[in-house]
């Protein structure tokens, strides 16, 4: 069986037969496919090794030189793009369309980092008093680590690295153990597009490599997107350490539909936001929220038709709508939560379970389940599920809907479907969640604004890539210099000085 190894100082690196290994399984097949070498905190000694005999070289290149590096990053990526695209779809399952797009979003940040120059520009303010100017200065803050969920094999690790790398930092990625050969793919390309060995490296592994990173002492900056409870540690962990910390959580997104919604776009919108990857998207819409008895009909009915024309299939099938889930014990968990909304007394619509795909019976395929009548009293409605169900919570008024989505505990995402310009600004201004679409179901920001959820989405204070990106890479340093007219002055003065 195909190994995967850690990739340090551009190069494959095996801790050798005494290393702990776990399978990469392909979820079309429910088989393994590889197997992946998990680091201990020894092999990731040497990874910040290599990273910190690198990054000073990195750091003193201008910035219009480490651009250059990203722009034929870029380029390599899009000429590889078929062949990351299967790649990441054998092992996370998503179909290779989606795979397309998972790394078109990190192909743009990328793009983003390409700017450097520019976003790194320090500020200035001459004569701040007699003689005195007075300027602030972007500085690397080093080496920076990564760990990223399975579910963005290609998006999320791009979010972190290209920015890190861009501001002159050495970046070490700790991918998702069940989806790790994009990762390694990513690092490969970096090198041959002329990145120094040593300022990507990838390690891969568990909680003990996870530890390591969140002790070593020469790790100053750790990104981490992930489910919350392990978020929330981390961040703990981290922070505890003195490091500059940035923890994405989990998510539980609601799409509000105002009564006065285009229902057909609304319902089109939120077939894919819900089902497409299998709903294991942290910006996905599992909860639709329609106001009013009327609109909650009418909807329900537009999304059986819509469901009864969603195709599941394989990963390279192009007419498939999703693929299978990541893992046997993702799909399990998937299972027991629609029976758990069964038990809670949510009406079951439209029940995925027991779905077999002919000729890939042992693949971990799901079909679309849809709920009514779920109440925010059902845990099944507080969870996050991370698989394609689709619950309808009916509420009788906007304030009551908007109320849903501000009080859940998570507050990555949320939607709303209206033509009342007045109520969708209203919305946003009012409404306690990190990413707000207005006719957007999935409003993952582009590239030059930044990530990040609210509440228990979010642990820490900058967001992902954009300005916020540049920032958490970055640590700035104000300079205050005095060259007085007429030689130097010589008053002692023992009070803080002042410019009044
Ligand atoms: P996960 O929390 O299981 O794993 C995330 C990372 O943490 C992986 O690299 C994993 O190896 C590591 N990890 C796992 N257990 C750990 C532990 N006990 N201690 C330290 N590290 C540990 O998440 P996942 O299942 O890979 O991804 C899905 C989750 O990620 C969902 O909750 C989803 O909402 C969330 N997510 C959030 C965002 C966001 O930006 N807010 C984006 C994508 C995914």
């Amino acid at each position: 069986m195909r190994g995967i190894s850690h990739f340090i100082d551009g190069a494959a690196v095996s801790g050798g037969a005494a290393a702990r290994r776990q399978d990469v399984f392909d979820p079309n097949i429910g088989k393994p496919q590889a197997s992946v070498e998990l680091a201990d905190a020894a092999m990731l000694a040497r990874a910040v090794a290599s990273a910190k005999a690198a990054q000073p070289a990195w750091a003193a290149l201008n910035p219009q030189r480490r651009a250059r590096v990203l722009f034929e990053f870029k380029r390599l990526i899009e000429a590889n793009m078929e062949a990351l695209g299967h790649l990441l779809a054998s092992e996370h399952g998503k179909v290779v369309s989606d795979a397309r797009g998972d790394i078109q979003r990190g192909l743009d940040v990328v793009e983003f980092a390409c700017g450097v120059p520019h976003l790194m520009k320090g500020e200035y303010t001459e004569g701040a008093g007699p003689g005195i100017d007075v300027y602030s200065l972007r500085q690397p803050i080093g080496i920076a680590a990564g760990i990223t969920p399975f579910n963005f094999p290609a998006m999320i690790p791009l979010w972190m690295l290209a920015p890190a790398i861009a501001c002159g930092n050495a970046f070490i990625l700790k991918p998702s153990e069940r989806d790790p050969s994009t990762g390694v793919r990513l690092a490969e390309l970096a090198v041959e597009a002329g990145l120094p060995p040593g300022i990507l490296n990838v390690v891969h592994g568990d909680k003990v490599v996870v530890d390591a990173i969140l002790d070593h002492p020469d790790i100053k900056a750790v990104s981490f997107v992930g489910s919350s409870d392990i978020a929330q540690q981390v961040y703990a962990r981290g922070a505890a350490a003195g490091k500059r910390m940035q923890c994405m959580g989990g998510a539980k997104n609601h799409g509000i539909i105002l009564a006065d919604a285009d229902l057909d776009q609304a319902v089109a919108d939120i077939m894919g936001a819900a089902y497409g990857s299998a709903g294991e998207r942290c910006m996905a819409l599992p909860v639709v929220v329609p106001v009013g008895e009327a609109t909650a009909k009418a909807l329900r009915e537009k999304l059986l038709t819509a469901i009864e024309g969603l195709r599941v299939g394989v990963s390279t099938d192009p007419d498939a709508h999703y693929g299978p889930v990541v893992s046997a014990a993702h799909k399990a968990k998937i299972e027991s939560y629609i029976q758990m909304g069964v038990d809670e007394g949510a009406e079951l619509v439209v029940d995925g379970r027991g779905f077999k795909l002919q000729g890939y019976e042992d693949g971990y395929f799901l079909a679309p389940t849809l709920f009514d009548h779920v109440t925010p009293a059902m845990r099944t409605y507080q969870d996050e599920i991370f698989g394609p169900v689709l619950q309808i919570v009916r509420t009788e008024s906007v304030a009551e809907a908007v109320g849903l989505a501000s009080k859940h505990q998570y507050g990555n995402g949320v939607a709303i479907f209206t033509r009342n310009g007045d109520a969708a600004r209203e919305f946003v201004s009012d409404v306690e969640v990190g990413m707000v679409g207005i006719n957007v179901p999935i409003p993952v920001p582009v590239s030059y604004h930044s990530f990040g959820g609210w509440k228990r989405s979010g642990f820490g204070d900058l967001n992902q890539y954009g300005m916020d990106g540049i920032r958490f890479y970055t640590r700035t340093k104000t300079v205050t210099s005095r060259w007085p007219k007429g030689g130097p002055v010589t008053d002692q003065s023992f009070v803080i000085p002042t410019l009044r």
